[in-house]
């Protein structure tokens, strides 16, 4: 055997035997008791709480995310999910009634959520606390054995979360599986009963096509490019700020960040410099020396970044530090459709301004791409807002706000067409990570069934046509 192929071997051993050890835990219906769901979402609060500063120095040494940052957007963000859930975990776990057709009364209908079994979380590299601990939060609420796998990009976070995860929850019933691609390929090779993959939709397909083999669900939480779109109704220097935190926070390695923006010459003239001059005003005038500003997860991406600079009119930044992997936050104006930074989701710290003739060349525009995972469109025009409820289509749409929605916990999180498919946060993670059980009781007296049976005389053909809707 070549090295790659024994390395494979020997992860797809080691793995096998995480898989199979959870399956017996789940199997003895450890993981269905709501005292021991409530249990692990307080010992995975605990977790994120008392680890403050390892994760922050960890996230710092991966992504030079500054502490503040980090509390915001990875630990006290998931803290903030875990509580969502908590609180209403008793409530959303009641069977929940449903209304039963006259015809079958009397009787009783109700949906019961059960857990799916043993279900895999694989996490990127960008928020890899967040997209880790985030839907793992979920899936034990929804009593699942879990298997965890953080980002090998994100090393030491990965380490990190390797050691406290087993120190906090119940070791027989959530796993941890480090590695790169052997040992995310060996998990797809698993039976899993669910499989949530967060990343790019290149690896989305090969996750839905490992999980089509054992007929396993899949949740794909994707990329693409977002749109914004700015017109002149808007405070433009309002709107820049805005714009500016969400392209650049993170180094502009999020998701949801605005990839582009869509506005006319007239308001690209002003809103270029004011995204600028914010630039200027959250990261000083070198942002190379701000404490807040972060890095390039690794050579690769800096490189790809670093080739698609050059497009349109520089109007800030454009500076890049191989050795640092700082690449400056960029902003480019009228850039060309058919520009190398418009065909590929940027993530990273450039903004591309393209110029339309007004919303239908917009809209027209956004419609001939990929569904996005989130628009942005700042506009105080009612009917502007509307069209672009109404005739597009994408994950989320934030009016006024990039990013802000996933902070809702009460929102459904998650992409369409090819930024995703599924969604999670608050309410909807224990959805997604439960079955729906249809369950139905009739009382075997009085026995009404008799009366739709054979044989069908006239009269039952009557009483069966009336009961169930007349259809000819
Ligand atoms: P990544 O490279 O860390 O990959 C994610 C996971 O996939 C890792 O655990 C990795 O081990 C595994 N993986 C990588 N290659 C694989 C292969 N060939 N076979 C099997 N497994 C493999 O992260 P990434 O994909 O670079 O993440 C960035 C992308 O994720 C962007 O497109 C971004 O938009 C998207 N993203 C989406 C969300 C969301 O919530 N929708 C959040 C963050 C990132």
């Amino acid at each position: 055997m070549t090295s790659t192929a024994e390395a494979g071997a020997g992860a797809a051993a080691s793995v096998a035997a995480t898989v199979a050890a959870l399956r017996q835990t789940y199997d003895t219906g450890r993981t269905k008791p709501l005292a021991w769901r409530l249990a692990q979402l307080k010992a995975l609060r605990r977790l994120l709480t008392e680890n403050g500063a390892a994760i922050e120095d960890a996230l710092w040494s991966d992504l030079h995310k500054a502490p503040a940052e980090t509390h915001f957007m990875e630990t006290g963000f998931t803290v903030a999910e875990i509580d969502a859930i908590s609180a209403k975990l008793r409530r959303w776990l009641r069977p929940r009634p449903v209304p039963t057709p006259p015809a079958l009364l009397p009787a009783r209908s109700r949906v019961v959520l059960e857990p799916l079994g043993v279900v895999a979380v694989i996490a990127p590299w960008n928020y890899p606390v967040q997209l880790l601990l985030g839907p793992a939060a979920g899936a034990l609420a929804a009593g699942n054995a879990v298997v965890l796998k953080p980002s090998e990009l994100a090393p030491a976070t990965s380490a990190v979360l390797a050691e406290l995860v087993p120190r906090y929850l119940d070791r027989d019933a959530v796993a941890v599986v480090e590695g790169g691609v052997p040992e995310t390929t060996a998990l797809l090779g698993q039976r899993l009963d669910h499989i949530f993959y967060t990343g790019n939709g290149t690896v989305g397909k090969i996750v839905m096509e490992a999980a089509a083999k054992h007929l396993t669900p899949v949740t794909l939480e994707l990329g693409g490019k977002s749109p914004t779109y700015v017109d002149d109704t808007v405070d433009l220097d309002a709107a820049a700020s805005r714009i500016a935190w969400g392209r650049f926070v993170n180094a502009g390695q999020t998701c949801v960040a605005p990839d582009y923006v869509l506005a006319t010459a007239a308001v690209q003239a002003e809103l270029g410099p004011a995204v600028a001059r914010w630039i200027k005003r959250y990261f000083g005038a070198d942002p190379q020396a701000s404490p807040d500003y972060g890095r390039i997860v690794n050579d690769r991406h800096f490189q790809r970044l670093r080739g698609l600079l050059g497009a349109g009119t520089t109007v800030a930044g454009g500076q890049a530090d191989a050795a640092e992997r700082y690449l400056a936050p960029t902003v480019l104006a009228d850039v060309p459709r058919e520009a190398p930074v418009m065909q590929e989701e940027i993530f990273g710290p450039i903004l591309p301004f393209v110029t339309v003739d007004g919303l239908d060349d917009a809209i027209r525009f956004i419609n001939t791409h990929d569904k996005p995972l989130a628009l942005y469109v700042f506009t105080e025009d009612a009917r502007t807002k509307r069209r672009f409820l109404t005739e597009t289509s994408s994950g989320a749409v934030g009016f006024g706000i990039p990013l802000a929605h996933l902070s809702v916990h009460s929102l459904p999180f998650g992409g369409v067409g090819a930024s995703g498919m599924g969604a999670y946060h608050g309410h909807r993670s224990v959805t997604t990570f439960s079955h729906e059980k249809a369950v139905i009781s009739k009382p075997l007296k009085p026995d009404t069934m008799r009366l739709v049976a054979p044989p069908y005389t006239p009269a039952r053909q009557k009483l069966i046509r009336r009961w169930l809707g007349r259809i000819s």
